[in-house]
């Protein structure tokens, strides 16, 4: 393909050029064009949705057993790690991360597919203590056409944790990537047919959500979202899911406390915090942008944190000693710098960055550069709101009571960390937390056997773990009568 062709986009089991406006996807570093496609229309949700029924109930799959399920995943997984370079230059070129980070995506979606096919074929059924003349099962079911809405900050990973399990468990899966971050979701396609996924099992549509993601959650025949983005968003799909009474899952945003206990190792702490809220320029939901240091430490600490922070490799994403590359988009940029001029007029000073840089790649791309206040309260809007950008607020506190407070005083409840040489203080105040996830002397570590979600603001129900899959299945509860005599209220009797 060159640049200027139109790349077809993946509806319902064929390959053909979308119905909606021609737009190009651009390259963060440079704002240059990556691929031109043409975004996804209303007729071809409609087509993908009833395409992806139509594949449910008639191509197999979910009648397969789950160990040929599994064997498809398997070969969607070791398609992935083959493709694995070439995956990862195109992420990089699709949302401007670093090229290292990149690559632990796309390996993280293999293993997310390997992962779920293990899961998919060790799924055990219950049988469930009699208390009667009969032999009562829970078994489950899958449940038909999910809908799999994603944001920009990490293609391929995003969907393979929900794409993976949903087909696992034996549905069919219509995939709206964020509308600038259409490429991998693509990809994700090509290689589910090549891997041998009946046709029309998965469909691409990129485009807008608050048009394509919006007609895709009311659609009758989609029986499960599974939504990651932003609060708002979440909100106005959980409200039209209560009207369908369709379950959904919501990995939403976050404002993550990073706590410096008084008996930290300061090595382990500057790099745990550098490290959780300046990855991945701070486009993440579980970033921990709000620091709270114990007085006594806080100067030093700030010291030793600021000047590694200044040490970070903001630029080019191609070159794998970079640490931080552009923000998604210009207009994401200007948020972020709008919040640092708020935290400003909050009365708050900068510790370090909060200017542009230039010069070079600067000048072309959407760069930011490692950005510390200081001389803020929690409750001051930049703390309280999600600014998903290279942004740390830190505050010293006094007492563990204050902030114990201070930390849970937050609409989300993503994640938190702690640093501490006591595990058992840090074991006691990571319980105290609220929070979805709380990282004791690390940060930002994942598994995919290990559930993920948020509390409150944060988002509903978890993804990843091994009984991740059965949030894309519906429980049934079997009984078989082993009665020898018919049932005794209606007075019959055997053999009459
Ligand atoms: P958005 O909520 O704006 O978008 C997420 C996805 O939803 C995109 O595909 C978007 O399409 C689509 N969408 C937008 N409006 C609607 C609608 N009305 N109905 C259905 N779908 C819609 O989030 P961002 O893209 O800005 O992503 C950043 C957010 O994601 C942050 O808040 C971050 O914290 C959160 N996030 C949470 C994670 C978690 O696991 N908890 C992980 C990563 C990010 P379009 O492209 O057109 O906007």
């Amino acid at each position: 393909m060159t640049l200027e062709q139109t790349l077809p986009l993946c509806i319902a089991g064929t390959w053909r050029l979308g119905g909606g406006a021609r737009y190009a996807t651009c390259y963060p570093a440079t704002g240059e064009p990556v691929a031109w496609l043409n975004a996804a229309s209303l007729d071809d949700v409609e087509a993908a949705v009833q395409g992806a029924h139509q594949a449910f109930l008639h191509s197999g799959w979910a009648q397969r057993k789950p160990h040929e399920r599994a064997t498809v995943l398997y070969r969607i997984a070791g398609l992935i790690r083959e493709r694995a370079e070439e995956l990862a230059q195109l992420q990089r070129q699709d949302n401007g991360k670093p090229i290292n980070e990149t690559r632990a995506l796309v390996a993280s979606a293999a293993g997310t597919f390997q992962f779920f096919a293990a899961a998919c074929e060790t799924l055990e059924e219950t049988i469930t203590p009699s208390r009667g003349d009969f032999v009562s099962m829970s078994v489950y079911e899958p449940m038909g056409v999910v809908a799999a809405i994603t944001p920009w900050n990490s293609p391929i990973a995003s969907e393979a944790q929900k794409v993976a399990p949903a087909l696992a468990a034996g549905n069919a899966v219509v995939i709206k990537p964020a509308e600038i971050t259409p490429l991998l979701a693509l990809q994700l396609a090509r290689i589910c047919d090549d891997a041998g996924l009946p046709k029309g099992l998965i469909s691409v549509l990129p485009g807008k959500g608050s048009l394509l993601g919006d007609a895709l959650t009311r659609h009758p025949l989609v029986k499960r979202v599974s939504f990651t983005g932003g609060t708002s968003t979440g909100k106005h799909i959980a409200h039209i899911a209560a009207d369908k009474m369709m379950p959904v899952s919501l990995e939403l945003g976050g404002k993550s406390p990073t706590i410096v206990l008084d008996d930290a190792d300061l090595d382990h702490a500057v790099a745990g915090v550098l490290y959780g809220i300046f990855s991945s320029s701070g486009e993440a939901c579980i970033a921990g942008s709000r620091l709270f240091v114990a007085r006594a430490l806080y100067e030093p600490f700030m010291a030793r944190l600021t000047a590694a922070a200044a040490q970070l490799r903001l630029g080019d994403p191609a070159d794998e000693r970079t640490q931080m590359g552009p923000l998604i988009s210009a207009a994401h940029r200007e948020s972020v710098e709008r919040y640092v001029a708020l935290g400003l007029a909050e009365g708050g000073r900068l510790r370090l960055g909060g200017q542009r840089p230039s010069g070079g790649l600067f000048d072309q791309g959407f760069f930011y550069p490692p950005t510390i206040l200081e001389g803020l309260g929690n409750q001051q809007q930049v703390c309280q709101e999600e600014i998903f950008g290279p942004v740390l607020v830190a505050m010293p506190f006094d007492d563990e009571a204050t902030l114990i407070e201070q930390a849970n005083d937050s609409l989300y409840a993503l994640a938190a960390g702690i640093w501490s040489r006591d595990y058992k203080r840090a074991w006691a105040l990571g319980r105290k937390l609220q929070a979805g996830t709380v990282w004791i002397n690390t940060y930002k570590q994942f598994s995919i056997s290990t559930p993920f979600g948020g509390w409150r603001d944060s988002g509903l129900g978890r993804e990843k773990g091994r009984l991740g899959i059965l949030q894309y299945m519906e429980q049934k509860s079997l009984y078989w009568g082993m009665n020898e005599q018919p049932l005794a209220w209606a007075g019959v009797e055997a053999g009459q």
